[in-house]
């Protein structure tokens, strides 16, 4: 029953992501702050789901204990906080929010776009300093000049719509054909792309293949005075030859919001032995330096409450995994469960040879609607939709799932 569902959530999780979860009626125990681990441990072990932000660790130490555990939410983009395999391994499932900030970062290219074609930064900055310096020699209006897009996934074509709204062009480089939104279009290299943008916005994720992937060469293939933005991820542009190509001309602007080895906390920076070029960059004109604000809105906090918090609902009362990091994702369209005599089970389990041939003589006796059964890596996830059940099936059913050698988590739901 949803009243005996206990849920703890730490570090201040989104409003609106608590609320979708009251509303179930669970029992929702709610903190502000992140907790030690011992008093992590001891709370964790009551708990059916825990919803979390980037600060507390789920290690597998801490996970060992949560034996009633059946879901993590974090109310955040990353999930380097979680041991994801160990939860995999025994049957914990996963959420997160990876793109209900893409909008606020396609915005704030927008906005950098403008702000770097009219050399907002230094102009504001000197008026700061008290001097007046009226110049329109270098300053450019963006409509008819052409934007580059690098990586066209969620940021990049939100990004695509908006710029051509303000009359630019758009060009856009992919490892994967995609369909050009608008009158967008997609070139073969990126080089190609190099050669003909006047703006430049890097949105690929972080990759081998990405690293460093704008460098010197890359530099000597743009058009004399071009921008470059990188909002992605700190690794994809080499930072020391962007300060090189912002000294020569190459390059008139620039706006950073991602950086090598960002700090975990907000405070000193460039102060450290990491960032050598540290000096170098700051002292560069027209160049715009944010600290990793792309998605930081209002709007993208609550999409992230509604996201996750509807995600974690599906997961407890539906068993629906659509959008789990660590599970393999699976779902059944209807729900039969509000009719009586119906019953859904969930068997997550180790994929070995053999295990649906004993999963089907369990369930091969009863009325199945619909099945449905995916795997990843090791792990895979049964959900079946079963009719005509009373009590004593489902109480026979689960203990027949529960003493396969292959189980990891067995689930009735009714
Ligand atoms: P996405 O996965 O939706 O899109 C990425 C695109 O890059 C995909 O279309 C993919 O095919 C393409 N791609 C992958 N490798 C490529 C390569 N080698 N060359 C060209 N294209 C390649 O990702 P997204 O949500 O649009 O995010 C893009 C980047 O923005 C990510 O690095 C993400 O971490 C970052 N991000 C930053 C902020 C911020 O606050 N600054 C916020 C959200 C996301």
């Amino acid at each position: 029953a949803t009243e005996d569902i206990k849920v703890l959530l730490l570090e201040n999780v989104n409003q609106i992501g608590r609320e979708i979860l009251s509303q179930q009626g669970y029992q929702v125990e709610f903190l502000k702050s992140s907790l030690p681990e011992d008093q992590l441990i001891e709370k964790i072990r009551d708990v059916h789901v825990i919803g979390i932000r980037s600060k507390t660790k789920l290690t597998a130490r801490v996970l060992k204990e949560a034996r009633n555990l059946i879901v993590i939410g974090c109310f955040c983009i990353g999930t380097n906080q979680v041991d994801l395999q160990y939860a995999a391994d025994h049957g914990i499932a996963v959420f997160n929010s990876p793109f209900s900030n893409s909008r606020s970062v396609a915005e704030l290219v927008i906005g950098e776009i403008i702000a770097l074609a009219r050399q907002l930064g230094d102009r504001s900055n000197e008026m700061h300093n008290g001097t007046w310096n009226k110049v329109s020699n270098k300053c450019w209006e963006i409509r008819g000049k052409t934007l580059g897009i690098i990586g066209y996934g969620h940021i990049g074509a939100q990004l695509s719509v908006l710029a051509e709204a303000m009359g630019m062009s758009v060009i856009f480089y992919d490892v994967v054909n995609l369909m050009a939104l608008g009158t967008a279009r997609q070139v073969d290299t990126l080089d190609a792309l190099l050669a003909e943008a006047d703006f430049i916005t890097c949105h690929v994720p972080e990759l081998p293949e990405t690293k460093g992937m704008i460098g010197q060469r890359q530099f000597e293939q743009m058009k004399q005075g071009s921008y470059l933005i990188n909002a992605s991820r700190g690794t994809v542009v080499d930072i020391p030859a962007l300060i090189h190509a912002m000294r020569s001309g190459k390059v008139a602007g620039a706006a950073l919001d991602v950086y090598p080895n960002e700090p975990a906390g907000n405070g000193d920076y460039f102060n450290n032995d990491l960032n050598t070029w540290g000096a170098d960059l700051r002292s560069l004109k027209n160049l715009i330096l944010t600290p990793h604000i792309g998605g930081s809105t209002e709007e993208a906090q609550t999409a992230i409450g509604v996201e996750v918090g509807q995600a974690l609902v599906r997961y407890v009362n539906e068993g629906t995994t659509l959008g789990a990091v660590n599970l393999p994702e699976v779902t059944l369209r209807s729900l039969t469960m509000d009719e009586p005599n119906h019953a859904r089970v969930i068997y997550i389990h180790k994929n070995i040879p053999g295990v649906l041939r004993k999963v089907n003589e369990i369930i091969g006796d009863h009325n199945v609607d619909k099945q449905m059964t995916d795997s990843r890596g090791d792990i895979a996830y049964l959900m079946a939709d079963i009719s005509n059940v009373d009590a004593s099936t489902i109480k026979d059913l689960y203990e027949r799932f529960e003493s396969l050698a292959s189980r990891i988590m067995t689930r009735i739901l009714y």
